[in-house]
């Protein structure tokens, strides 16, 4: 099925939110398609909890909280979320439209697409030893689809934050046997978890060890063990059937590089008063945009969004001057905001532009499961 829509954002970091807000001021509707399951970029995959101190007018909000107030803010335009799903080609057709297609299989037919891609799509930080990509999907895991899997078997679990360390509790009376495996004794897990892992490696229900795999063994097509250095540097080989990878996430500019922008340095170029790229009706905010004296930070993405908005506005209205209008002030707005009432004091509904899809089901949630990938 091709959806069809005003615009397709890719990206649902602070900038891909906060230009849903800006184009849904102009009366434009945007599908949010981003590769994490999870709302956020950056704030939320890098850095939740740490408190942010230069948005305008916050003093202080948490990177999660301030995604969560970024979801409030752009509900009335009901943006459609498709999450968990990157963006692979953008192919342009003859009557000026792209057909926007995803690695799920999703397709877009839009006229015009705005990239607020950051630094590229997060994807798993992998073992890069050899055999290991071969095994993928097999003996070697970076997420978990169906757990009982690892029911009855030999597993190694590697990593030291909240994913390995709640896999380990999680697997631990299901398992033959489980050792994890982390490079130092400090893991980035709610404590009390790390606490409750080494009660049960000081039980012996399960083992810690301190050093980092350096290969694996194979028979017959499956794993057989994982060769680990120590602390000491002494290598030691540990019999494993499974291997479950918990590394975290890296972003990656990926497929974003193939579709013929005009880049510097691993960013789109784009004009500073439009944001748009080298290709009328693509358009670029936010971390991954390059332009004379580009900061990447959360403020200017706010502002590219901005100015983005009023553009792609008359990209698509050629000929019409978009006016500016205050949200104080402007009855359209209001109405598009859900905040205008008549004369009653009912509220009045804004008109809905025909080409709208339907809202998804659920709202996208803004911070993962305490083990992302469960
Ligand atoms: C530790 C840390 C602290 C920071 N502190 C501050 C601070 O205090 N103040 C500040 O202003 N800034 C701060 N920043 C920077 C700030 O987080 C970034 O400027 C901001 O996140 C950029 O937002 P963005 O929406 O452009 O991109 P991102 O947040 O990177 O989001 C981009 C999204 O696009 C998705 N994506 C990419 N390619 C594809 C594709 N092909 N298909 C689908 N999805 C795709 C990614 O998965 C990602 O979710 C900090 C950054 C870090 C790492």
């Amino acid at each position: 099925m091709v959806l069809g829509g005003d615009v397709v954002v890719v990206g649902a970091g602070p900038a891909g939110l906060f230009q849903v807000f800006e184009l849904g001021l102009l009366g434009l509707h945007a599908h949010v398609v981003d590769s994490v399951p999870h709302i956020g970029g950056q704030c939320v995959e890098l850095y939740p909890d740490k408190p942010i101190y230069d948005i305008p007018a916050i003093p202080v909000c948490s990177a999660q909280e301030l995604i969560q107030r970024l979801q409030t803010q752009i509900r009335p335009f009901e943006p459609r979320f498709h999450l968990g799903d990157a963006v692979k080609q953008v192919a342009p057709l003859s009557d000026g439209q792209f057909l926007v297609t995803t690695r799920n299989g999703t397709a877009f037919q839009t006229r015009a697409l705005i990239i607020a891609g950051g630094l590229g799509a997060f994807v798993w930080r992998k073992l890069a030893v050899p055999g290991a990509d071969e095994l993928e999907g097999r003996s070697v895991h970076y997420k978990v689809a169906d757990s009982h899997q690892f029911d009855g078997k030999d597993l190694v679990i590697a990593g030291g934050g909240d994913a390995a360390i709640d896999w380990a509790l999680a697997l631990v009376e299901r398992a033959r046997s489980i050792v994890l495996i982390h490079h130092s004794t400090k893991f980035r897990a709610v404590p009390a978890h790390v606490h409750e892992m080494q009660q049960l490696c000081a039980a012996g229900r399960m083992q810690f060890v301190e050093g980092e795999i350096v290969g694996l063994e194979t028979g017959q097509g499956t794993l057989k063990s994982v060769r680990t250095r120590m602390r000491s540097g002494v290598v030691q080989r540990i019999g494993a059937d499974q291997l479950l990878v918990f590394w975290g996430m890296h972003p990656a500019l990926g497929p974003i590089a193939e579709w013929g922008l005009e880049l510097d340095q691993q960013q789109i170029v784009v004009d500073p008063a439009t944001f748009q790229t080298s290709i009328p009706g693509v358009f670029a905010v936010g971390d991954i945009c390059a332009y004379p004296g580009k900061k990447k930070l959360i403020l200017s993405g706010f502002h590219e969004a901005a100015l983005c908005a009023f553009a792609v506005k008359e990209y698509l209205n050629p000929g019409q001057r978009v006016h500016l209008q205050y949200t104080t002030t402007s009855p359209i707005m209001h109405q598009r905001l859900g905040v205008a009432v008549d004369a009653n004091g009912d509220p009045i509904v804004a008109p809905d532009p025909s080409t709208r899809e339907p809202p998804a089901a659920a709202e996208p949630q803004a911070r993962p499961q305490r083990v992302a990938n469960r």
